[in-house]
């Protein structure tokens, strides 16, 4: 099975973001895109594969967060069909909102972290169904929808594996699976069942943008599911005590770190997990949970 991990070297460093690129009869096929950040760094994992930019037949995201679509609209100019969740493609095509709400998080860092980011044009861009199949020449790409990390998220399956985009978590060399929960569409409840939908489907590995292969699927999902209950249970007290958001953040962070020296993370490991997934997020993305869910708007 022809399917290639790029390592898109975000922030120089390694083992962060991948993007990963499948080879069919008709040409060759990436999941996610990357942000536009790391471009120059894809056009050369591609070209290392013998392709170029322009090869590339379909794009297809799990979801649309920077760190794995924010090229998409570059790939798209070269002639790549975007494929992404139909409440993925109005911000894809128009991505002011989805760009000035990310800015809001990352202020002055927007730019360095993801790049640019512009329109997708209509005809560029392919919305499936869940359970649909897409196919490339020989080779069938399988829609899976997944909310939960993000209500948009779509996992895709090719064969027997799974690219799960952020929804079978972030796991970092043999650190422990960490669920990273940012705003606006962290939903506890449906993150579950859709990992319980990933046990049906029962795949042979999972294929993390966050980062690598993971072949012992049952054990990551577990530890996957215990982690986002306890972050969620975590950050329940401070929001219910009506704790301002910046003091309960250092906490968590050292909380979250804490975790990660338990299971034997070295300094190095520490610093690819805050590049993969910046844990102060999180407490902005459960807030909101716990915020919605307290008013029965979830
Ligand atoms: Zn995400």
């Amino acid at each position: 099975m022809s399917v290639f991990t790029l390592d898109l070297h975000f922030q120089n460093t390694l083992g962060a973001i991948a993007s990963y690129l499948v080879e069919t009869d008709i040409g060759p096929v990436l999941i996610e895109s990357g942000p536009e950040s790391t471009y120059p760094q894809l056009e050369r994992g591609l070209r290392e594969k013998g392709y170029f930019p322009e090869d590339i037949q379909y794009v297809f995201l799990t979801h649309i967060h920077f760190d794995h679509a924010g090229a998409a609209w570059k790939l798209a100019e070269k002639g790549a069909k975007i494929v992404v969740h139909p409440l993925g493609a109005p911000h894809l095509m128009s991505p002011e909102k989805l760009w000035n709400s990310a800015a809001q998080i990352y202020g002055d860092e927007m730019e360095n972290l993801w790049g640019k980011m512009e329109a997708i044009p209509k005809a560029s861009i392919q919305i499936p169904e869940d359970g649909e199949i897409v196919n490339v020449g020989n080779h069938a790409f399988q829609a899976i929808f997944t909310p939960g990390h993000a209500a948009h998220h779509i996992a895709w399956k090719y064969k027997s594996i799974l690219f799960t985009g952020d929804v079978a978590g972030v796991k970092i060399g043999k650190g422990p699976v960490v669920p990273p929960c940012p705003p606006p569409d962290i939903h506890v409840e449906n993150w579950v069942e859709s990992i319980e939908k990933i046990r049906k489907i029962n795949p042979q590995r999972l294929y993390l943008t966050h980062f690598g292969i993971v072949d012992d699927v049952e054990n990551h999902l577990s530890e996957l599911e215990q982690m986002l209950m306890d972050w969620a249970a975590w950050i329940r007290i401070p929001f219910e005590a009506d704790e301002d958001q910046a003091t309960v953040i250092p906490r968590f962070k050292a909380y979250a770190k804490q975790q990660l020296i338990d299971k034997a993370c070295d300094a190095d490991q520490l610093k690819v997990y805050e590049y993969a997934n910046p844990s102060w997020i999180s407490v902005a993305g459960l807030y909101r949970y716990w915020k919605l869910k307290s008013q029965h708007r979830i």
